[in-house]
């Protein structure tokens, strides 16, 4: 088991402050990879991460919500969408994303699809490696 970083997550990073395996990364590049993401194989399902996200992103593998029923005014950040946000992260960094949607009250979405994309940053794409860049560093405070 682990959990599951959704398309609900804004960047806001105060996940990987609280992970104990520091098995969580930011998405590099930011448009490719809107997200940041937990390590499946090293996550051992501590649910730190889960109140620390001011989104309600974090789930346990087997809860994320195939028909997750929006509040109303939550963002989902995917590629290929075209909305636009603005917020500060947890370190005061200001967060500016291009592929949201802000979702409608009453609004449902497949969150189940997010999955697989924690999975493959970890498999074939930048994993812990991310950490290194100066966009994460950016997203620390520098
Ligand atoms: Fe880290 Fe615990 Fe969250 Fe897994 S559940 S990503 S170990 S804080």
């Amino acid at each position: 088991m682990t959990h599951i970083i959704t398309s609900l997550c804004l960047r806001d990073s105060g996940c990987v402050d609280v992970c104990p395996v520091d098995c969580i990364v930011p998405g590099v590049p930011q448009g490719e990879a809107p997200w940041y993401y937990i390590d499946p194989n090293t996550c051992i399902d501590c649910g730190a991460c889960v109140p620390a996200c001011p989104f309600n992103a974090i789930f346990p593998e087997h809860d994320v919500p195939a028909a997750y029923t929006a509040k109303g005014g939550e963002y989902i950040s995917r590629v290929g969408l075209t909305g636009h946000y603005e917020g500060t992260n947890e370190h005061g960094v200001k967060v500016t994303l291009d592929t949201v949607k802000q979702l409608a009250a009453g609004e449902t979405v497949d969150l189940t699809l997010d999955t697989p994309a924690n999975y493959a940053y970890f498999e074939g794409g930048p994993g812990y490696k991310a950490n290194e860049t100066p966009e994460a560093k950016a997203a620390r405070g520098g």
